[in-house]
């Protein structure tokens, strides 16, 4: 296209600012027009500048825009002219880690526009490491899945594999079918008394870590979005200082 402008496909990190690209941190800072889910910290936007264009295309109930729409808009705002614009699509996490931006850049490269991928620190790994739960652990876990626990439309994870894998595994979007994924996984073979941890909105203010065990997943409550550490590593919490504030959270 011939006066198109680059779109940034910038990954946000888990919530707190402080752990924001420096490249992320600039391009938000010059935007002029921001592109944002509903997942992504509020003081995060507040980098953004006063008269910058905010649009919310965050999935939620009663929203009726679609992928195909959010595709739709980026490729406008990029065609729209004024080559000194900075145009920010933000996604929590990294873009490439269940976040459709993939999607959003091969719609973008189909369409003729330019686009930058920022990565981000994913809250799949970032997420657990801020509850002092190291993904891997010499001697404990050599492993780490990463695995989404939605089941839209079907369910095509192979829990039984993943329960044989032996290291540790990361469901993301995982809260509203926590009780089915660890009847898969106790199917598969993994013991009850597994550790668990879920840990609430991650280094936003209100982050919360709760400890379980594989038996008891369904029965923890829980509020998403949150991320569900399950292996031997969930027991450990190398926070640095105290760890009376964790909740042990079964019911
Ligand atoms: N691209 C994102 C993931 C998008 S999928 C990333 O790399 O982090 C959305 C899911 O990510 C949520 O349902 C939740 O499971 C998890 N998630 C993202 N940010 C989180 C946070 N700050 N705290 C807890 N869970 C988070």
């Amino acid at each position: 296209l011939a006066d198109a402008v680059t779109v940034h496909l910038v990954g946000a990190g888990p919530g707190d600012p402080d752990f924001l690209t420096v490249r992320a941190h600039r391009l938000l800072s010059q935007a002029d027009v921001v592109v944002h889910d509903r997942l992504v910290d509020p003081r995060v936007l507040e980098l953004v500048p006063a008269l910058a264009e905010r649009i919310d295309v965050g999935k939620r109930p009663g929203w009726s825009g679609t992928q195909d729409s959010i595709n739709g808009l980026l490729i406008s705002l990029g065609s729209g002219g004024g080559s000194d614009r900075v145009i920010v699509r933000l996604k929590g996490g990294d873009p490439f880690v269940f976040g459709r931006g993939g999607e959003e850049a091969a719609a973008l490269a189909n369409a003729g526009v330019p686009y930058e991928v920022v990565p981000g620190l994913s809250s799949a790994i970032a997420g657990p490491a801020s509850a002092g739960i190291p993904v891997t652990h010499r001697g404990v876990s050599a492993s780490v899945t990463v695995v989404a626990g939605h089941r839209q439309g079907h369910d095509d994870t192979d829990w039984a594999a993943l329960a044989r894998v032996g290291g540790t595994i990361v469901v993301l979007m995982g809260v509203e079918h926590r009780g089915a994924i660890a009847q898969e996984l106790l199917d598969g073979g993994l013991d009850p008394s597994t550790p668990v941890a879920l840990i609430e909105r991650a280094t936003w203010e209100s982050q919360r870590t709760l400890r379980a065990t594989l038996g008891e997943l369904g029965h923890v409550s829980v509020v998403a979005p949150a991320i569900i550490v399950i292996g031997e590593v969930a027991d450990m919490a190398l926070v640095g200082h105290s760890v009376s504030d964790l909740i042990l959270a079964t019911d």
